[in-house]
C-alpha cells in the first residue's frame, strides 16, 4: 500500500461491475480499511457499494484518484470468501466484480438495523392502579424489555395506558437488539431413530462433518431411505463444532415441509433464501448471516454467495438438479462451487441424491468423492413397481394422450381411495396451436418458438420471454374463424381428458404458472398431502420433495419427452426425472405402481426404470461418456453469440471461429446457429469447445476471446463453462 507525505493511501475496491479488476480508490484520512470490509465509492456519476480487495491498489492519476466514501459498519467479507469469488470468476470466465456483485445483494443490510426502542419496569409505581394498568405491569414484571406495541397487545390494552404509565415514570427507555430472523437450532433437540442402515451412514456422515477439513461425501439413497435424516446428522455435528451451515435445495419456494422437518429436528427453523423473500427479511438474514447469528440456512441456488462468516458445512441435496446452474450473467453450477467452496475454505460437503449426476458418481467411483449407500426405504416401504405402457400396442383413443391401461389403473387408484398423479412436463394446455385450414402456426414474435395454448386464461404465451396474447378466434393469415386446433397436450389437456373419464374425481392441476403464485401452490400441495384430491396432474414441480401419503400410482404421460433433444445427458436426466417423480408413491407403505407411457420400451432409460436396475443404466452411460470424451471424462464450454440480427450474430460467431488458436488437445466445433435460434429477439448461434479432462479450458478460451474482434454493436459473447443446456 504506497503512501508518501502528500499521497493518501490508495487500495484496490471491487464494484459491482463488469470489470476485470478491482478499481483504485484512496482512503479518507484517519479511517481504517482492512481487506473485505464493505464501501461506498463514487462511480461515475453514481455511488455504489464495493469490496475492499487484497494487496496494493494500482496507482492512479492524482487528478483521476476518488477518495471512499464511507466506510460501513458492517462486517468484513471474510478472506477464504473473497478467495471464491475471484476463483469463480476465474473459472467461469467472468469479471470478478459480477460475481461480487452476487454478494453485494443486500444494500440495506450493510447499515445496522437500527435497534428497537423499549420499555422496562423501573422501581417507580403508578399514582393510581387499575385493572389494565395491572395487565400491563402483570407482563413487565418479569424484567424483560418490551416494545411499547408490544406490551400493549400482550396486556391486551390500549396504548394510551402504557403511555399513562410511562408518563409517570414506570417505565425508563432502553435499546432492544435486532431481533433474530431464527432461534437457534439445537443439534441434540429430536435426534430421531434411525435404522441400523441409516445409523450407520449417519455415523460415517457425522465423522465427515465433525472434521476440520474439506471432503467431499455422496449419499446415494433411493427415494424415502432418509437422506435427509441422515445428513440431519451431519448438520448436527458441524453446528456442535460451532460452524455454520448451508443446504441448498433445488425448489426452496416450495419446500415447506422441509423447513418443519428440520423444526422437528432441530426445535427452530433454518432461515430461508431465494427469490421469493421480502427484500426487508432478506436484508435482516444476510446481515445475520454475515454476524453469525443465523447458524443455518437453506437456500436456492444464490445462497452460495451469502456472507457466512464461519461457514463449515454445506449439504446440496438432490445435487444432480439441473436447478444448481444459473445460465444467466455469470453462469456457474452450485454444486459444483459448492465442492470449490468447501475446499477454499477447508470444510467437509455432502451431497444427496436418489440419482446422483454421473459427475458425482464417476468422482466416488475414482476415490475423489465417499459414497454412502441407502438401498432400502424407510419402514419397509417397498418402491413403487414400474411399468411400461408400449402406447404403440395399447394407444389412446382418438383425440386422447391417455392409454386405456393407465386409465384403469386410475380407476382402481380411486376406487381404493388412493390418489394418483400424472405427470407431464409442459405447462399450459397445448404446445402448439394451428389453423386447420391454411397451417397457419402460432409462433413468438420475439423467439423462436411456438406459442402455448392456455385455455384457462385463453392466451397463446410464449414460454421463452412471456410474450402473449389473446387467443383469437379466427386464423390471423387466413381468416377462417373457428378452425384453430390445438396440437399436442400440456397438463391442462390431459386435466380436462381426465375430467371427461372422472366426472366425478376431485382434480388438481399444478404447475409453475398457476395463478396465485407460490402461496397457492403451497396450499395446494398441503390439500394434496391431506387427501383432498384424487388425481393430480401436474410438471416437475410436484416431483420435488413433496410426500404425499395417500399417492399409490404415478402415470408418466410422456416418458420419451426428454429424450429427444440433442442434449448429451438427455438419457440421464430424463432417468432422473422419471426416477424422482415416480419415487412420489408409495412412501408410506402402501403398494404402489410407476406406469410409463412410451413408444420406445426397449430404450435403456425405460429399461433401466422398469427393470430397477439402476447400475447397469450408470455403467453403461458413463462407459458412453467415457467413448466420446464428454463430462466428466472430457471438458465442455460453449460460446453463445447473440445479436439484433441473424447476420451480427453469425458474423460475429465466426470470426470467434477463426480466432480460435491451433491446440492439438482442444476442439471446436460450430458456429451453428442455436437451436433457440431467437430468445427475446436476439439471434443466437453456438460454438462448443471440447477438450480432455486435463485440458486447461478457460486459457484456451481466453486467447481465443482476446485474439477475436471485440464484439460491436448489440453483439453480445456469453461463456457457457461446463454447460447444461444446448438450446
Ligand atoms: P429421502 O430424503 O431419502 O427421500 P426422507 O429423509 O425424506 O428420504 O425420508 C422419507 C420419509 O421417511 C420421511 O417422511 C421421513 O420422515 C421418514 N423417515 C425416514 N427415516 C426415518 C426414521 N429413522 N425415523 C422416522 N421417520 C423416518
Ligand atoms: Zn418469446
Amino acid at each position: 500500500m504506497k503512501r508518501d507525505s502528500f499521497q493518501k493511501r490508495v487500495i484496490p475496491v471491487m464494484v459491482p461491475m463488469p470489470a476485470e479488476r478491482p478499481y483504485s480508490y484512496a482512503v479518507p484520512d484517519g479511517a481504517r480499511v482492512e481487506p473485505g470490509a464493505i464501501l461506498r465509492v463514487p462511480l461515475g456519476p453514481r455511488e455504489v457499494a464495493g469490496v475492499a480487495w487484497d494487496g496494493d491498489g494500482e496507482p492512479v492519476a492524482a487528478k483521476k484518484l476518488r477518495v471512499i466514501s464511507e466506510v460501513f459498519d458492517c462486517p468484513a467479507v471474510p478472506a477464504d470468501m473473497r478467495r471464491f469469488i475471484d476463483w469463480v470468476a476465474d473459472y467461469t470466465l467472468s469479471p470478478p466484480g459480477m460475481v461480487a456483485r452476487m454478494v453485494l445483494r443486500a444494500p440495506g443490510a450493510f447499515d445496522p438495523e437500527p435497534p428497537t426502542e423499549g420499555l422496562r419496569l423501573t422501581a417507580n409505581r403508578p399514582d393510581r392502579m387499575t385493572a389494565a394498568r395491572e395487565r400491563v405491569l402483570g407482563c413487565v414484571a418479569d424484567g424483560q424489555a418490551w416494545t411499547r406495541s408490544g406490551l400493549a397487545h400482550a396486556a391486551g390494552v390500549s396504548l394510551s395506558v402504557v403511555d399513562g404509565l410511562a408518563a409517570q415514570g414506570v417505565f425508563e427507555k432502553v435499546e432492544i437488539p435486532p431481533r433474530p430472523v431464527v432461534a437457534a437450532p439445537d443439534p441434540d433437540f429430536g435426534r430421531a431413530e434411525l435404522t441400523p442402515d441409516q445409523g450407520e451412514a449417519a455415523s460415517r456422515v457425522r465423522e465427515k462433518a465433525a472434521a476440520e477439513h474439506f471432503s467431499v461425501t455422496l449419499i446415494d439413497g433411493v427415494t424415502g431411505s432418509g437422506k435427509t435424516e441422515v445428513y440431519f446428522e451431519a448438520v448436527a455435528a458441524a453446528l456442535d463444532r460451532g460452524k455454520q451451515v448451508l443446504i441448498l435445495l433445488p425448489e426452496i419456494a416450495l419446500t415447506q415441509a422441509f423447513l418443519e422437518r428440520f423444526h422437528d429436528r432441530f426445535g427452530a427453523k433454518p432461515a430461508e433464501w431465494h427469490s421469493d423473500i421480502a427484500p426487508r427479511k432478506r436484508e435482516r438474514v444476510w446481515r445475520q448471516v454475515a454476524e453469525g447469528q443465523v447458524r443455518v440456512v437453506a437456500g436456492a441456488r444464490s445462497a452460495l454467495f451469502l456472507p457466512f462468516r464461519e461457514l463449515g458445512l454445506i449439504v446440496v441435496d438432490e445435487e444432480h438438479d439441473p436447478a444448481y446452474k444459473q445460465e444467466d450473467r455469470v453462469f456457474y453450477n452450485a454444486r459444483d462451487m459448492s465442492v470449490v467452496r468447501g475446499h477454499l475454505g477447508n470444510f467437509p460437503v455432502v451431497l444427496a441424491s436418489a440419482t446422483p449426476s454421473l459427475e458425482s458418481r464417476v468422482n466416488a467411483d475414482q476415490g475423489r468423492y465417499e459414497r454412502i449407500l441407502l438401498p432400502a426405504r424407510f419402514a419397509d416401504a417397498a418402491l413403487p413397481e414400474l411399468r411400461a405402457v408400449d402406447m404403440r400396442k395399447a394407444p389412446p383413443a382418438r383425440g386422447g394422450f391417455l392409454s386405456p391401461v393407465l386409465i384403469e389403473a386410475m380407476a382402481q387408484t380411486i376406487e381404493r381411495k388412493e390418489q394418483a398423479l400424472l405427470f407431464l412436463n409442459r405447462r399450459g394446455y397445448a404446445p402448439l396451436t394451428l389453423c386447420r385450414v391454411c397451417g397457419h402456426r402460432f409462433q413468438c414474435p420475439n423467439c423462436s418458438s411456438w406459442l402455448v395454448e392456455h385455455r384457462f386464461r385463453r392466451q397463446l404465451v410464449c414460454h421463452h420471454c412471456g410474450y402473449h396474447e389473446q387467443q383469437p378466434e379466427a386464423c390471423p393469415e387466413c381468416g377462417t374463424l373457428d378452425h384453430l386446433a390445438a396440437c399436442g397436450p400440456g397438463v391442462e389437456r390431459i386435466a380436462e381428458e381426465v375430467d371427461r373419464h372422472f366426472p366425478e374425481a376431485r382434480t388438481i392441476v399444478l404447475s409453475s404458472d398457476l395463478m396465485g403464485g407460490v402461496k397457492r401452490l403451497r396450499l395446494e400441495l398441503e390439500a394434496i398431502a391431506e387427501g383432498e384430491a384424487d388425481i393430480v396432474v401436474g410438471t416437475q414441480l410436484v416431483a420435488k420433495g413433496h410426500n404425499f401419503p395417500l399417492m399409490t400410482l404415478v402415470g408418466v404421460v410422456d416418458a420419451d419427452l426428454g429424450l429427444a433433444n440433442g442434449d448429451p445427458r438427455a438419457a440421464e436426466r430424463t432417468f432422473q426425472l422419471l426416477s424422482q417423480v415416480t419415487g412420489r408413491a408409495g412412501r408410506f407403505g402402501k403398494k404402489s405402481t410407476g406406469l410409463l407411457q412410451t413408444y420406445q420400451p426397449e430404450h435403456p432409460v425405460m429399461q433401466a426404470l422398469v427393470s430397477g436396475d439402476a447400475e447397469t443404466f450408470y455403467e453403461r452411460e458413463i462407459a458412453e461418456r467415457e467413448r466420446a470424451g464428454l463430462p466428466p471424462f472430457g471438458r465442455l464450454a460453449a460460446l453463445i453469440v447473440s445479436a439484433a440480427t441473424r447476420v451480427e450474430a453469425e458474423s460475429h460467431a465466426r470470426a470467434l471461429r477463426r480466432s480460435a488458436p491451433a491446440a492439438s488437445e482442444i476442439e471446436v466445433l460450430g458456429p451453428a446457429e442455436a437451436p433457440l435460434a431467437l430468445v427475446a429477439g436476439r439471434h443466437r448461434f453456438r460454438l462448443l469447445v471440447q477438450g480432455p479432462r486435463r485440458a486447461d479450458l478457460q486459457a484456451y478460451l481466453r486467447r481465443l476471446i482476446a485474439a477475436a474482434p471485440r464484439p460491436r454493436g448489440s453483439v453480445r459473447v456469453q461463456v457457457d463453462i461446463d454447460p447444461q443446456s444446448f438450446l
